[in-house]
């Protein structure tokens, strides 16, 4: 029997990866999560009556009740997720992010090690970890060039490097005590789940409240924007295919400037809510959602860009993302304009 353990389950990708891992594969999945605000239930709702899947309430750098979950689990393979991820949050306050990136991957992998110590040698060599970490922690790019799995690292925000630290533990379990990690490192995420203070989600519910859409600096600031679903896809490719001690860069294919991305959320929205008819627009005098854009100062220490060669992920997994920017954000918008009680449940619970 495959046993997924998910930490971070409860939270964006992670929930939309135990809805992958469910549909996609036999295995149980036990998710190990905090609940802090970034993690909700809810996100979880539609699957908590699976008879494969679990949830545990824990903290990653609890070591006493992660190895309580090992112990009544017996993982096959764990994927952490769990992390503090906001940029400008890390900023505010890093504490948070070194507790939980840095400390709580560490113990998760001293855990691991001792797990795989007591096991027969198949279910040892069965045994995975993968690391989901973040394309942020190779900096920051000029107007050219792509970061590869051997761009040299160099974190720019308290969450990057936190999350470079990780990725160095992570690297050095595999070398020193030869558990058989994997790590990815992918762009920027979108899609359902998003917690609602990121950029897409923030544009698409400022926007359909009649509020100002708040845009960084010259807002020529560029992503390469990943749907989340593609995401797990490669996540779960990489688990399954990918060898163990290598990273892997997964992204989407879809640089564009945050200017670009707002404006068109406005047209996907102006598709299902016409602004003529949203009465918060009309209260305001405001016929086009675009009038809605407004400059605000710069995040400090905003990286300028960032874009994935992903080539080895398709090579070596077989993985390439299925959706392109149109349709993963026609179906996020779609999903942000049907699931408005969802976002009122997230945030109240904040
Ligand atoms: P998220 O903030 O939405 O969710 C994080 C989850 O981790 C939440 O459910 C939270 O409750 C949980 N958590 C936080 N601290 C914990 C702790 N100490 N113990 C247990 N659980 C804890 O994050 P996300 O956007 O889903 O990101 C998931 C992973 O992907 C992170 O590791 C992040 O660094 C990485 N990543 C995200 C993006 C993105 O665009 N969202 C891009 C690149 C990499």
């Amino acid at each position: 029997m495959t046993t997924l353990l998910v930490t971070g389950g409860a939270g964006f990708i992670g929930c939309n990866f135990v809805r992958v891992a469910l549909e996609r594969t036999d295995a149980r999945v036990v998710v190990l999560d905090k609940l802090t605000y970034a993690g909700s239930l809810e996100n979880l709702r539609d699957v908590s009556d699976d008879a494969r899947f679990q949830f545990v309430r824990a903290d990653i750098a609890d070591r006493t009740a992660v190895e309580q979950v090992f112990r009544d689990h017996t993982p096959t393979a764990v994927l952490n997720f769990a992390a503090e991820s906001h940029v400008d949050r890390s900023i505010d306050g890093p504490d948070a992010f070194i507790h939980t990136n840095v400390v709580g991957t560490f113990v998760l992998l001293e855990v691991a090690r001792h797990h795989v110590a007591r096991l027969g040698a198949s279910d040892r060599d069965r045994f995975r970890f993968l690391h989901v970490s973040t394309d942020e922690v190779y900096g920051s790019l000029g107007a050219t060039g792509l970061f590869r799995e051997d761009t040299p690292y160099a974190p720019n925000s308290p969450y990057s490097a936190s999350k470079a630290g990780a990725d160095h533990l992570v690297r050095a379990y595999f070398h020193t005590y030869g558990l058989a990690t994997l790590t990815t490192n992918c762009s920027n995420n979108y899609g359902p789940y998003h917690f609602p203070e990121k950029m897409i989600p923030l544009m698409i519910l400022n926007a359909l409240d009649g509020e100002r859409l708040p845009i960084y600096g010259d807002g020529r600031n560029v992503r390469d924007w990943l749907y989340v679903e593609d995401h797990c896809e490669g996540i779960l490719a990489a688990l399954e295919r990918g060898r163990p001690g290598e990273k892997y860069n997964l992204g989407g294919n879809n640089e564009r400037t945050n200017l670009e991305i707002v404006d068109r959320i406005c047209s996907e929205i102006e598709k299902l809510v016409p602004a003529a008819g949203n009465e918060a627009l009309r209260a305001k005098g405001i016929d086009a959602y675009t009038q809605l854009k407004t400059f605000v100062e710069d995040r400090p220490g905003h990286d300028r860009r960032y874009a994935i060669d992903a080539r080895k992920a398709r090579r070596e997994l077989g993985w390439e993302p299925r959706h392109d920017l149109d349709s993963g954000l026609a179906r996020t918008v779609e999903w942000f304009v049907a699931n408005r009680d969802w976002c009122e449940a997230v945030q109240r619970g904040n």
